[in-house]
């Protein structure tokens, strides 16, 4: 707990003028994490960050579900040998993983490895598991800690060493089946992204930047204030490519052995650090009620001689609250009301309701939005349904904002002098990595990639000016 326990300390840094600082101070202060661990990049999940981050968990899984993916937990450590199967994969990692080689007293003979991801881990098992086309698709998720030694400057839910990662991973009979995947996968992300308020746009990556060992990668990327943006989910086709590797093969009706075509689906932590970044404010961070663990806060006005009757009121409000399923608590410390506006403000409730004696006398409650501060005074008596429509509208806002955001971030240039990276710029690409890594020099960018859903297009490549069928879109990185 911050030493302001009633929360008097406004934030010392606006979002506005010092996007980076707001956001390394909002969450300590917001009360998500606690960045103290001794441990560069791991940080600890304070209970409200926590539960927070399982809210967004529970949307997950409940995707999960009614897609037809089961839920497994593989072991964290992953031997060395599985490990080094699959040899892009493994370039791609090597540099990032953390390895376990002593047991008690004596040195490993496998090296371990912390999981960096689970491919490794999980398909030499898979090759045991699918053994028919009976076996497919074979659709399984686990939503696990991972661990990758980033040497970048490491940030709360942005960049950790240890992070809190969902990966699905299926296996199907043919290329098609883990294309038909892929949609699902991002009816999924648009879905999830909906209910987190996030705009975002999906790229497919170019060649140089796939995952290691992937045939394609998609990625969805969000835009954060600051004009750069965030990757929050990736999508891959891996083909056979694993399959081959770790021999997953399955008999087909003819009796022919054939390997599996696979995918996967990542996302992490930074699903709820692109929610702060994009929807906070200098009050603090704002959640969707999605995800909030408290969606309404009843705060009482109190005053020496009404104070039993308004806390018996205020409590009445909470309680019919949460028999119509919403989050609500009644907030009745002995602190000046000022102080438990700011509070809760600052770890992002949706809604207060504010009840006073005066709002007794006269039959009605008042109602706070925690995004716009817009107040409404509703009468008591059927408040419960426009308590639900407030959240609604609030929600719907939300995204409808971060998505106008992103739309306005999107800037059309058809050439790369005098031009800088703010947001994310568009540019007639011929295609050619030789073109496309120019513009990133250039620009001091990255090549995000082109768009999945593109319209055509018809136009010059802005480094080698040949006609160009398509816009590569370059953007600042997190
Ligand atoms: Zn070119």
């Amino acid at each position: 707990m911050p030493a302001d326990e009633e929360g008097q300390t406004p934030l010392g840094h606006r979002k506005s003028e010092d996007f980076n600082e707001w956001y390394n101070e909002v969450v300590e202060r917001a009360d998500l994490c606690d960045k103290r661990y001794p441990v560069k990049g791991l940080n600890i999940w304070t209970a409200h960050g926590w539960r927070t981050m399982t809210a967004i968990d529970s949307i997950i899984r409940k995707e999960m579900a009614e897609s037809g993916h089961g839920e497994v937990c593989f072991p964290l450590l992953v031997p060395e040998d599985q490990f080094r199967k699959e040899e892009q994969h493994i370039k791609g990692f090597s540099d990032e993983v953390y390895w376990v080689t002593r047991a008690g007293g004596n040195d490993l003979d496998v090296r371990l490895l912390l999981r960096p991801t689970s491919e490794t881990a999980m398909y030499p098992i898979f090759s045991l598991w699918v053994r028919s086309h009976a076996d497919l698709p074979l659709k399984l998720f686990q939503i696990v800690n991972a661990f990758r030694f980033d040497t970048k400057q490491t940030r709360a839910f942005i960049r950790m060493r240890e992070f809190h990662f969902f990966e699905a991973h299926t296996c199907h009979s043919d290329f098609e089946g883990a294309e038909r995947q892929i949609q699902e996968d991002l009816h999924i992300m648009a879905r999830l992204a909906s209910r987190l308020g996030l705009g975002f746009l999906v790229f497919k990556r170019p060649d140089w930047d796939k995952f290691p060992g992937a045939f394609y990668s998609l990625a969805a990327d969000t835009l954060l204030p600051d004009g750069r943006t965030l990757q929050i989910g990736t999508i891959h086709q891996y083909r056979e490519n694993f399959a081959r590797a770790y021999d997953i093969k399955y008999e087909a009706e003819g009796g022919e052995h054939r390997h599996v075509h696979q995918t996967t689906y990542g996302m992490s932590e930074r699903l709820l650090g692109a929610v702060v970044a994009v929807h906070g404010d200098d009050g603090g961070v704002v959640l969707p009620p999605s995800i909030a663990p408290i969606q309404v806060v009843v705060v009482p006005i109190l005053a020496k001689e009404t104070r039993e009757p308004v806390i018996a009121e205020a409590d009445a409000i909470a309680r019919e609250l949460q028999k119509t399923g919403l989050r609500a608590r009644l907030d009745n410390r002995d602190i000046r009301p000022g102080a438990k506006y700011y509070y809760w403000e600052l770890r992002g409730v949706p809604l207060r309701i504010e009840i006073g004696p005066r709002d007794i006398k006269e039959g009605n409650v008042v109602l706070v939005r925690r995004d716009t501060r817009q107040k409404a005074t509703v009468p008591r008596v059927g408040m419960m349904p426009e308590v639900r429509r407030m959240l609604d509208l609030m929600a719907m806002d939300m995204t409808a904002r971060s998505v106008s955001m992103l739309k306005s971030g999107v800037r059309d240039i058809f050439s790369l002098d005098d031009e800088h990276a703010d947001g994310i710029l568009r540019a007639g690409w011929c295609g050619q990595d030789s073109c496309g890594h120019e513009m990133e020099d250039r620009l001091g960018a990255k090549l995000l990639g082109t768009l999945y859903e593109k319209a055509p297009y018809s136009g010059r490549c802005v480094v080698c000016e040949r006609e160009a069928s398509e816009q590569a879109h370059l953007a600042r990185t997190y």
